[in-house]
């Protein structure tokens, strides 16, 4: 049975008992279908990762961990509150021994720990398992690619700590210089390598060096590139970090959580800080998913996923720039595309990033809006951020890119023409479709 064909099945379950959320499923996944998701955080999960959310792990209660620590080792003992737990604990100890293994090339060294409802709660735990409030943590600003997380203003982590902020220089590149002084200048206990929005490498041995002269640690937040590190398209945080924090839901394409992994010995404080300090129990059929996740992204075919998704991005990049868009930081070097649409040099004038992002979207391209360097208002910015893993992931290559990037520059070029628009759209559903249709991912 195709995937498509199971969980429209599985719809049809839904469907008899509430017919309002299944119309509403079945709509969703109609979308999904007759659109190009360019979201760079999107995927499409296997129908392995679906059916292990859908299972009766998500019935039970599991606060506390598979595992004790005892002067700073772990033991293997039940570490739960509530009883019934053979069976919670065995996945438990299977997601972390796969984490592992996809993060790290020494197990042994190396903690991790799944249980991190989503990147933010990820990300949070660490902080908190490093810093006490008002203590100095640096991040990347999130008007030049940084997550909210790494102390922007609206977020708590720059209520309870002291945020300081690097940039980007001019070319729209890191400036490791400025880094290193800054550091130096504002001591940080914890520097925060990684973004949400940068197209370019990150010199994680640069960081981690940066990070040692002014006594910090450092953690390489990989929500957007895992799937390259641990396929060796990216340079690999570890050993330079300290800790990784990474989303398991966008290149990784597992379900919606987040993953740390860390030095054996930070191992006891980053476990205390996720549970009890942030969260209550664990939701283990999202490990379970996790855990098959993994394992695909162990597999030859995940490597040759992303080997495509680099590749691509590369090929929609240079598409993109012989139709003269102005792209951040030149190009790219990983999956993710940043386009300046307000500045750009192809004679099409675009009233704001928001409205070319809804026009867009009426074509059937599915994109963000998003901030580029200098932008003065995050809620108008001037960029539309755009990346492959979802449509690699639908089997799209080279030929579609070049094809994407055609659509783009016509929608640019006729945004105010409604009916040129439809003309896009048709030709775009015909894409698609073609490629949905037979997939084995959930779609
Ligand atoms: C997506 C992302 C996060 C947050 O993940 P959520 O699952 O949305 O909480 C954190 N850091 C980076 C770099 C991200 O890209």
């Amino acid at each position: 049975m195709k995937n498509r064909e199971l969980f429209s099945k599985i719809n049809q379950v839904i469907a008899s008992k509430d017919s309002a959320v299944a119309e509403l499923i079945s709509a969703e996944s109609h979308r999904q279908r007759s659109t190009i998701c360019l979201i760079p955080s999107e995927n499409y999960v296997s129908a392995e990762v679906a059916l292990a959310l859908a299972s009766p792990f998500t019935n039970k209660y599991s606060e506390g961990y598979p595992h004790v620590w005892k002067e700073g080792n772990l033991i293997d003992k039940n570490g739960r509150y509530y009883q019934g737990q053979e069976n919670t604990n065995k996945l438990e100890k299977l997601a972390i021994q796969r984490a592992l293994e996809l993060f790290t090339d020494n197990p042994s060294a190396y903690h991790a720990n799944v249980q991190a409802i989503s990147g933010a709660p990820a990300n949070l735990a660490v902080i908190g398992a490093f810093l006490k409030p008002g203590d100095t943590l640096m991040g990347l600003a999130l008007d030049y690619g940084g997550h909210l997380t790494h102390g922007h203003k609206v977020s708590v982590t720059s209520h309870y700590y002291n945020a300081v902020h690097y940039t980007l220089n001019e070319e729209g590149k890191l400036d490791y210089d400025e880094i290193e002084k800054l550091a130096e200048e504002y001591k940080p206990k914890l520097i925060i390598s990684g973004a949400t929005a940068y197209p370019l490498k990150i010199d994680f041995e640069r960081f981690g060096r940066i990070a040692k002269k002014v006594g910090a640690i450092l953690l390489a937040d990989i929500s957007h590139i895992a799937g390259l590190c641990v396929t060796g398209e990216h340079p690999h945080p570890f050993p330079h970090a300290d800790v990784i924090t990474s989303t398991t839901h966008k290149i990784l394409r597992g379900p919606r959580a987040g993953v740390i992994v860390c030095k054996k010995e930070y191992g006891p404080q980053v476990d205390k800080a996720l549970f009890p300090a942030l969260q209550g129990g664990p939701h283990m059929n999202t490990i379970a998913a996790m855990a098959v996740a993994f394992k695909e992204a162990m597999s030859e075919e995940y490597k040759a996923y992303a080997k495509q998704v680099v590749k691509n991005a590369k090929v929609l990049s240079e598409k993109l720039k012989e139709y003269k868009f102005k792209l951040i930081s030149g190009g790219t070097e990983n999956h993710l595309i940043l386009i300046d649409v307000v500045n750009n040099e192809n004679g099409v004038t675009v009233k704001n990033a928001s409205w070319f992002a809804e026009r867009l979207e009426l074509a059937g391209i599915v994109t963000n809006k998003n901030t580029v360097p200098g932008d003065a208002k995050p809620w108008n910015p001037s960029g539309i951020r755009m990346g492959t893993p979802a449509v690699t992931t639908l089997g799209m290559k080279e030929k579609e890119m070049e094809k994407i990037a055609e659509l783009i520059w016509l929608t640019a070029k006729h945004a105010e023409d409604d009916s040129k628009i439809a003309e896009i759209r048709s030709e775009v559903e015909l894409l698609v479709s073609k490629f949905a249709e037979g997939s084995n991912f959930i779609i």
